[in-house]
């Protein structure tokens, strides 16, 4: 049997690699019979998931960025000829 801090320490690793099966089961079951490591396995996967969203966002801004150039050339534009009056 291992402990709480073992297991926490597996479901993080699982998030970066595969486990060995037999290891899987293992924290599964901790987790099905632990309700702290449960909820910590939880909060995990949720930051992961918030984490994965976020990084999606950041590709999606980096994808507009010749319409943020266009947008910017725009308003200099417009700013420099209503300046000129
Ligand atoms: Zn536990």
């Amino acid at each position: 049997m291992r402990h709480c801090k073992q297991i926490v320490d597996l479901v993080s690793q699982e998030m970066e690699s595969k486990l060995p099966w037999s290891i899987r089961m293992e924290v599964k079951m901790h987790l099905l019979m632990c309700k702290n490591c449960h909820r910590y396995a939880k909060q995990l996967k949720f930051m992961q998931a918030e984490l994965n969203t976020l990084e999606q966002n950041l590709n999606t801004v980096s994808l507009a960025e010749p319409a943020k150039e266009r947008i910017k050339k725009t308003l200099t534009l417009a700013i420099n000829e209503s300046t000129n009056d």
